[in-house]
């Protein structure tokens, strides 16, 4: 029997994208209304009463990312920390510990040690991409989640998603993975066997710096329940055109993370080739100690490069000096940008376990032509 499901950049483009049955407008329209009639008392027409508890455009979108993700439900936050937040406090009590991986995303640590951690929320840290370590520490004592990034925030190591999902699930424990470096165009962590995807949608998924959002994706009806409780109770919904800006970005999102993949392994390329260039991180380069795993759970490696300089002197002057990528945070859009983690970024994490080394700077490779990204950085390194 062939397989007729659509494929991705199918789906990407159509899945919750129906015309609009009314008007027959191709684009559905965005829906702004906060209240909806009722045909008597309780007579709710598609379920849809008011715009915190549910919005068409806003279930468009959920209904597209879920298809990415090949998860059975799709969530949409305001951001991506609210997405991470509902998800945190809808399946933690006081006592339980989230395993955290030592390579995350700043806000993500900082979310569960300084809000959650006042709650009665515990803290481990470990290096997700060591699976022997990974297995040791849940010994030692149950988790009742297991939180990871790959490829992780910024220097992009890669973690085994299938062996760390057995050891979790072994474990008793829920595996989540922020997904966003990667984007469901290029990695599908359920697919591997993880319980949840975390999307800060603000940065491949949106694809265009210019809207911030969050979204979950799983399969586990409970889990789900729970967690769209909070979206409604709690209220961190994304509103109607953020989801429509972030719908029409994923339409083409196949084609740009093909793109920044491309470009990314041939700015990477340059930079290990170049004297001033201490060491670079990417996990397409073969030098890369994740590359062989990363090329079999991914299907390209993404639009990320970490780069080590001389020095922290030198970094900041590089990060100072490029002209066409941009000094700024974020990440994933389809212009080019360099962001020196250890004051930008990931200032939030200095001086705890998860600090970045002084001499990195990170860069956001755009979707620009790329003669002109290589050239850029083989200026800026010359003058430095
Ligand atoms: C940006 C980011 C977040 C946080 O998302 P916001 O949309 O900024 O709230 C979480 N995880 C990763 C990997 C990120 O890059």
């Amino acid at each position: 029997m062939t397989d007729t499901t659509p494929g991705f950049d199918t789906q990407a483009v159509h899945a919750g994208q129906a015309f609009d049955p009314t008007t027959g407008a191709v684009i559905p329209p965005v829906h702004f209304s906060t209240t909806y009639a009722q045909d008597g008392i309780g007579g709710l027409r598609e379920g849809y009463e008011y715009g915190r508890s549910g919005n068409p455009t806003r279930t468009a979108l959920e209904t597209q990312l879920a298809a990415l993700e090949r998860g059975r439900h799709g969530l949409s936050f305001a951001s991506g920390l609210a997405a991470e937040d509902a998800l945190l406090r809808a399946v933690l009590r006081p006592g339980d510990e989230v395993l955290l991986g030592s390579d995350v995303y700043g806000g993500t640590y900082r979310l569960i040690a300084r809000i959650l951690g006042p709650w009665g929320v515990r803290l481990r840290v470990v290096d997700m991409s060591d699976l022997a370590a990974v297995a040791s520490a849940l010994s030692e004592r149950p988790a009742r989640i297991v939180w990871v990034e790959t490829p992780s925030n910024p220097l992009l190591r890669i973690t085994d998603i299938a062996g760390l999902a057995r050891l979790g699930h072994d474990a008793g424990a829920l595996v989540v993975v922020d997904n966003t470096f990667a984007s469901p165009a290029l990695q599908q962590p359920l697919a591997l066997g993880a319980d949840v995807v975390v999307h800060s949608t603000t940065k491949y998924l949106g694809g265009h710096s210019d809207v911030v959002g969050g979204a979950l994706v799983l399969s586990d009806d409970e889990v789900y329940e729970q967690a769209k409780f909070l979206q409604f109770a709690a209220g961190a919904v994304s509103g109607p055109l953020d989801a429509w800006l972030t719908t029409r970005g994923v339409k083409t999102l196949g084609i740009r993370m093909q793109r920044h993949s491309e470009n990314a392994l041939a700015v990477a390329s340059f930079l290990e080739s170049h004297e001033r260039v201490a060491r670079v991180y990417y996990p397409g380069l073969p030098s890369h100690p994740g590359h062989e795993l990363a090329a079999r759970q991914m299907s390209a490696f993404g639009g990320i490069v970490s780069v080590a300089l001389a020095d922290a002197a030198t970094a900041r002057r590089f990060a100072e000096s490029t002209k066409l990528f941009t000094l700024a945070e974020s990440l994933g859009g389809v212009e080019s940008l360099v962001n020196y983690p250890d004051a930008m970024t990931h200032a939030s994490v200095r001086g705890t376990e998860l600090a970045v080394p002084e001499e990195v700077v990170r860069l956001s490779v755009g979707i620009e032509s790329v003669d002109d990204l290589v050239r850029d950085l083989d200026q800026t390194l010359t003058s430095l």
